[in-house]
């Protein structure tokens, strides 16, 4: 049988394959909304930042943002895709209260990026390319609020009309795993480039999942459309939980019926929202108020001088400079905020000594406690001068991890603590001959195995110093004054 290097579902008939493509909404970062001269700032109060276009009030006409095709371009040229000089915009029919102008303006068969990828790593780390299918430009709505009043419903219309890229992959990630290093890998990338703040809680960053399942490598079965999913995690569990569903529902002997389905965080469930076939009729047309979008090869190129490095980049150079591991290079490029934090901490000093720092200690510790490395309460100097005072030899490893865990909790100096503490090596020779001497003349039993040539007593006798000495002896001293006393 193949092997298969992804999770599946196993059924009471045999194994299933998950299959999920993603369409992500990301907010584009820009003054003003993708059609009027209206703010897009997130942070107002309600319905202040509006446009009689965005009221959808007759006879106001779209005039589109430069600046948003450029944050357009931006991103299709970071996600390796190719850019369309002429693209078009359509007009998507619906009905509903958040959208007065009764349709959205997007983009449908011309989008303005075309097909692309990204590089993704998989829980054993071997890498693997996800097909992007299209970006393409199109409004926000605004948004309905309906538990204010018992009796009303409210519409903040700040949102209506901000630009939004739609970035949909191909159906080419086979678990849930896969699918969260994709949405990683997409919001890195975008912050990177700074075309979307990739703040999902706040909304500016939305994916739908779409899941299916069939037997390994058959053809693709009939799909459902998680709508709206908020974070990476409830992501992840969503696709679990509906790939299990559809699993259930085929070894039922029924059939998938194609839906558009919500995940419910706080139960674990998706929910049916509507059917396919219901919702589907946009009658998409060209808008007639604005002409086909034509870019210029120049336009393109001076924006492609602009890309800053990108994920994959920084991750190599990392490697590179700092001659560090694989492993090591990718954790470290994770986030923009970790590289900066890593490439600070290694000037002048051992380089895979402070990316052990970051990635053993101080990631433990802002995992447990939930903060991220922006709000560290240990920064770049306090942690520089506590690597430093290893290497100096003034403390230990195993002290530095204590001193570590006092300065993350009241972000004193590792200076202060070491001194205030007395926790300074012991690296005087006499002292440490001294020390070694009355353990070994209280332990004359021990003394003669060792003698004998017992070698597992040796630790033993390390231990005892390291008790002694409450931890504080030289570790690489200890071992040749043991040798040499006991030898006397
Ligand atoms: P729609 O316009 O109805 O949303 P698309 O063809 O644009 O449909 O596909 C939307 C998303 O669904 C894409 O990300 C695509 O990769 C994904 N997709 C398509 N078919 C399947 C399938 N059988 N299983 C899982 N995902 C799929
Ligand atoms: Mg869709």
């Amino acid at each position: 049988m193949e092997i298969l290097n992804h999770k599946t579902i196993k059924g009471n008939s045999g194994v299933w394959e998950i299959v999920i493509g993603l369409e992500v909404h990301a907010q584009v970062t820009a003054n003003l909304k993708l059609f009027s001269n209206a703010s897009a700032e997130f942070k107002s109060l309600p319905n202040d930042n509006l446009d009689l276009l965005d009221l959808g009030l007759p006879g106001i006409l779209p005039v589109i943002n430069s600046i948003a095709i450029d944050q357009a371009i931006k991103t299709g040229l970071a996600i390796n895709a190719k850019i369309n000089k002429r693209s078009v915009f359509d007009r998507k029919n619906y009905f509903y209260a958040d959208l007065p102008l009764g349709y959205q303006i997007s983009q449908f068969k011309d989008p303005i990026v075309g097909e692309g990828f990204l590089k993704i790593y998989r829980t054993d780390s071997t890498e693997k390319i996800i097909g992007i299918e299209r970006l393409h430009l199109e409004q926000d709505a605004g948004k309905s609020m309906h538990d204010q009043y018992a009796d009303a419903s409210l519409i903040d219309f700040n949102r209506a009309g901000v630009a939004l890229m739609e970035i949909v992959s191909k159906p080419d990630m086979r678990d849930w795993d896969e699918a969260g290093a994709y949405v990683h890998k997409l919001r890195n990338t975008l912050r990177f480039i700074g075309t979307c703040d990739g703040n999902m809680e706040e909304g500016s960053l939305r994916c739908d999942a779409n899941v299916s399942v069939r037997r390994p490598n058959d053809k693709l079965g009939t799909r459902c459309e998680i709508k709206n999913l908020n974070s990476i995690k409830n992501m992840m569990k969503a696709i679990e939980y509906e790939a299990e569903r559809q699993v259930k529902i085929i070894e039922n002997s029924e059939k998938i019926k194609q839906q558009t389905r919500l995940y419910d965080a706080g139960q674990g469930v998706t929910r049916s929202m509507r059917s396919k076939e219901e919702a589907h009729d946009y009658r998409y047309f060209p808008d007639p108020d604005l002409l086909p979008l034509v870019l210029s090869s120049e336009r393109i190129d001076k924006i492609k001088k602009t890309l800053p490095e990108l994920p994959d980049e920084l991750q190599n150079r990392l490697k590179k400079d700092y001659e560090l591991s694989s492993y090591d290079a990718r954790v470290l490029s994770a986030e923009l905020e970790i590289a900066k934090y890593f490439e600070a901490l290694a000037v002048g000093r051992n380089s895979k000594l402070a990316a052990n720092w970051i990635i053993t200690n101080l990631f433990s510790l802002l995992n447990e406690n939930n903060i991220s490395i922006k709000e560290s309460p240990i920064n770049v100097k306090q942690l520089g001068e506590l690597i430093d005072l290893i290497e100096e030899g003034v403390i230990s490893n195993r002290i530095a991890k204590e001193v570590f865990e006092e300065m993350f909790d009241t972000s004193k100096s590792a200076k202060d603590i070491v001194s205030k503490k007395g926790l300074q090596q012991i690296s005087n020779e006499d002292e440490l001959e001294n020390i070694i001497k009355k353990i070994i003349n209280n332990s004359p039993e021990q003394k003669n195995k060792f003698l004998e040539g017992n070698e597992k007593i040796k630790g033993w006798f390390i231990g005892q110093i390291m008790k002694e000495t409450k931890g504080k002896a030289n570790p690489s001293m200890v071992n040749s004054i043991l040798i040499k006393t006991i030898k006397k």
